[in-house]
């Protein structure tokens, strides 16, 4: 298995699909976010959040890079799309190493600080509400996981 996909009608069903993949995550975890704007990264984070027991509301970090939230597992919440033309490092292996679960919008602008294990994903517009969602498993851990989220 190399690559998984779901196609979501709904930015609801993306949230829940996100939530049944919180579940199976652990401390440490990274997850990369790729996707033009509007494509549901940020709707996606959102059920990372609700499946790990966040109780405030997720939004775009646009303008602080990260967010943390306290959870059941702590998450932190990086868009770094203002990264893009800098290699600047604000710490990403205290996060990555960290007990939280990172979640990295727009990861593809400091794949030189992401860890080799982790979960990239990738969202598509289809259509207005339709999505494809593929899950690319980078490790023996992240490969059980989409296994289990997906069968
Ligand atoms: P990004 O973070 O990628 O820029 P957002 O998550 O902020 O994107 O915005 C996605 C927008 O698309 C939201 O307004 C959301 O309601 C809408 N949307 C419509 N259908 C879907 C779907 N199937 N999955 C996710 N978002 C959807
Ligand atoms: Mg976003």
């Amino acid at each position: 298995m190399s690559k998984r996909q779901i196609k979501t009608d709904t930015s609801e069903e993306t949230i829940r699909l996100a939530e049944k993949l919180a579940v199976l995550l652990e401390p440490g975890d990274v997850l990369t976010l790729e996707g033009d704007l509007g494509a549901g990264k940020t709707t996606f984070t959102k059920g990372i959040a609700n499946g790990i027991g966040v109780s405030r509301t997720v939004n775009s970090p646009t303008y602080t890079i990260v967010k943390e939230y306290e959870g059941e597992l702590p998450l932190y919440h990086m868009d770094v799309y203002r990264l893009e033309d800098s290699d600047e490092d604000i710490g990403f292996d205290e996060y990555f190493n960290g007990k939280g679960i990172s979640v990295v919008e727009w990861a593809q602008f400091i794949v030189e600080y992401l860890p080799e294990n982790r979960l990239d994903i990738k969202i598509s517009n289809l259509d207005e509400n339709s999505r494809m969602i593929e899950f690319y498993p980078h490790g023996a851990h992240f490969k059980t996981v989409i296994a289990e989220l997906i069968g």
